[in-house]
């Protein structure tokens, strides 16, 4: 792709976040891109880092190895460091390399898996970031807690003392109507909003909004949008 267009879409975006961000009344500094780059070319993943990207989303561990070093080298010659973010579904056999590589994974969506990652990180010392998977929409297809089970599982996560579980992540239906993604950000920030409430957890991070409804995500209350296509255009390219 043309380098120039990787820079103009990421300002068009930031623009558009600025935006949302303005007619829900919140600071625009409440909102952090994660440039998704899976199935992207290095040279236009760099583009990104040169705009002053710094948080990078992938999907997949084997894909998110191939590319770590030259990526966390590029950055580090320019002085700037790189936030990892596991976005993907995120496969068992994949716990230790995924603990050893992202910074927050967003994806958390079983208590089988929140048991191996807490495993993987105690073996490093590390304290790893989650973020809890919520499928709001209940879809079967979706990876993810449903929603009325969340008491049980934060009761649950408290065992792993590894983990250190920043918020929630939903992915909305792929709907041509807007407004079914938007009732479905609206009740991940109620369920976060309704556990703050109870006093016992604040769990401030929301990930939530990708290309086709990053805006309404943020008018919602994200504080995560994940952007991949709007930046590089669509995917097999
Ligand atoms: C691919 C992906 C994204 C980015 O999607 P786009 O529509 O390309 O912006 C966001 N979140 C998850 C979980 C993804 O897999």
């Amino acid at each position: 792709m043309n380098m120039s267009v990787v820079r103009e879409n990421i300002d068009f975006c930031l623009k558009r976040i600025q935006g949302a961000c303005v007619r829900a009344g919140r600071p625009v500094r409440d909102v952090t891109l994660v440039v998704v780059t899976k199935e992207v070319e290095l040279p236009d993943i760099c583009e990104a880092l040169d705009c002053g990207i710094v948080h990078i989303g992938e999907s997949r561990v084997q894909e998110a190895l191939l590319k770590y070093g030259a990526i966390n080298q590029y950055a580090k010659d320019k002085g700037h460091r790189i936030v990892w973010h596991m976005i993907g579904h995120l496969q068992t056999n994949k716990v230790k390399e995924a603990v050893g590589l992202f910074d927050l994974i967003h994806s958390l969506d079983s208590i089988r898996l929140a048991r191996q990652v807490d495993c993987e990180a105690k073996k490093i010392s590390k304290v790893q970031d989650v973020l809890i998977q919520i499928n709001i929409s209940g879809e079967s297809a979706k990876f993810g807690f449903p929603r009325d089970s969340i008491d049980e599982v934060l009761k649950q996560m408290r065992d792993f003392k590894n983990l250190n579980v920043k918020g929630f992540m939903t992915i909305a239906p792929l709907a041509d109507e807007i407004e079914t993604s938007r009732a479905c950000f609206h009740k991940l920030k109620e369920l976060k909003d309704k556990l703050a409430g109870g006093g016992f957890y604040v769990l401030p991070v929301l990930s939530m909004g990708m290309t086709h409804d990053f805006e309404a995500a943020i008018e919602e209350g994200a504080t995560i949008v994940r952007i991949g296509t709007a930046i590089f255009g669509g995917r097999n390219r």
